[in-house]
């Protein structure tokens, strides 16, 4: 519905001003914010708390649009897949990864990614494009409404794409997110590559979400290779600025290294990572390669992962092995591509 608005694509103060161009009180938007971010409502003729005539005026000039599911998968250990068309027919992927009371949903940025991570599908696709502000933000709602009366908890931006690639529609989708859905900023994590500027930046401009880094690697050669990102802002750079990351009290850096057989994962690197990491509050997500076809690059044997660890903890460093879930169904972490296609279907660590 080109010609109409897009109440969801609407920030607070726009929607304000759309009352008050269309005559409507501050206590109609307080109703549209929650029928639309609390009730996951698609339909401004759903809105029962307005009178018909209201429904079918505000319905003139403003509609409310939707992600449309495509395939809802379930994998064997309970992860849950949603693959979403956009408006454009573009697809996103979104990962939702239940864990006793909590419900984590891994959100999508951009359809496809330019960063060309060499371990990771949807680094194959190219970038597409940037998802707006609203298509961030309406994986939850949609969610939400599928799972309900359960409710998502957490987020975690390690979808499709890189988020601070597409930085201004991320800062207002984690504005949204905390404000119009109310999950804590404590309850949200961004992922990014190593973008410095951007990573610097985004402190002083949204919610203090946590930041996670994806870094795979304890020397520029291996990084390089790896992450082409690092060839612009490589190691010593982007572990400067984490050192120089302004982390609210008890708050630590995430990092995430994707164990690679014989690539990343030997004693010296162990070492090497417990050297880089001096100095920054941190935790270390290990996390096993999960091969796919093509990529020329193996999954350790578990004895190496262990051995890896144990020089961490050795070291007073907090490290967890996270094994992938979801890989029956390319849900798992560097296989999100947003297909259909099962053979494609799979995102970012
Ligand atoms: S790992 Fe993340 S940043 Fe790298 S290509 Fe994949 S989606 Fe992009």
């Amino acid at each position: 519905m080109p010609d109409k608005i897009d109440l969801k694509s609407l920030s607070q103060k726009e929607l304000f001003s759309f009352a008050k161009a269309q005559g409507l009180s501050k206590y109609r938007v307080g109703q549209l914010l929650h029928w639309i971010y609390e009730k996951y409502t698609r339909d401004l003729q759903e809105i029962t708390e307005f009178s018909k005539a209201l429904r079918e005026d505000i319905g003139k000039i403003s509609y409310i649009s939707n992600l449309a599911l495509v395939t809802r998968q379930r994998s064997k250990d309970g992860i849950e897949k949603f693959l979403f068309a956009l408006e454009d027919g573009q697809t996103i992927e979104s990962v939702m990864i239940p864990d006793d009371d909590r419900r984590t949903l891994c959100i999508s940025s951009q359809v496809g990614c330019a960063m060309a991570c060499n371990f990771c599908l949807t680094g194959e696709m190219g970038l597409i494009r940037n998802l707006k502000a609203h298509e961030i933000v309406d994986q939850i709602i949609s969610v939400n409404r599928l799972i309900s009366p359960e409710r998502i908890s957490n987020i975690v931006f390690m979808g499709m794409g890189e988020p601070l690639a597409n930085f201004d529609e991320v800062v207002k989708a984690l504005w949204r997110i905390t404000e119009f859905i109310g999950i804590s900023k404590r309850k949200i994590t961004l992922s990014t590559s190593g973008l410095v500027p951007r990573m610097l930046e985004l402190p002083g401009r949204a919610p203090d979400v946590n930041l996670a880094i994806s870094l795979n690697a304890t020397t520029d050669e291996i990084r390089d290779r790896l992450m082409p990102i690092n060839k612009k802002y490589p190691l010593k750079v982007l572990l400067d600025a984490c050192r120089r990351y302004p982390l609210q009290l008890q708050r630590v850096i995430t990092f995430e290294y994707v164990l690679i057989d014989r690539v990343n994962d030997s004693m010296e690197d162990a070492k090497r990572l417990v050297r880089k990491l001096k100095g920054i509050p941190c935790k270390l997500n290990l996390i096993p390669y999960n091969p796919h076809e093509g990529s020329g690059l193996k999954r350790p044997a578990h004895e190496r992962v262990l051995a890896f660890q144990k020089v961490l903890k050795d070291n007073q460093m907090t490290a967890f092995i996270r094994e992938s879930k979801g890989q029956d169904i390319l849900a798992a972490c560097g296989q999100l591509r947003g297909k259909r296609d099962n053979r494609e279907n799979n995102a970012c660590c």
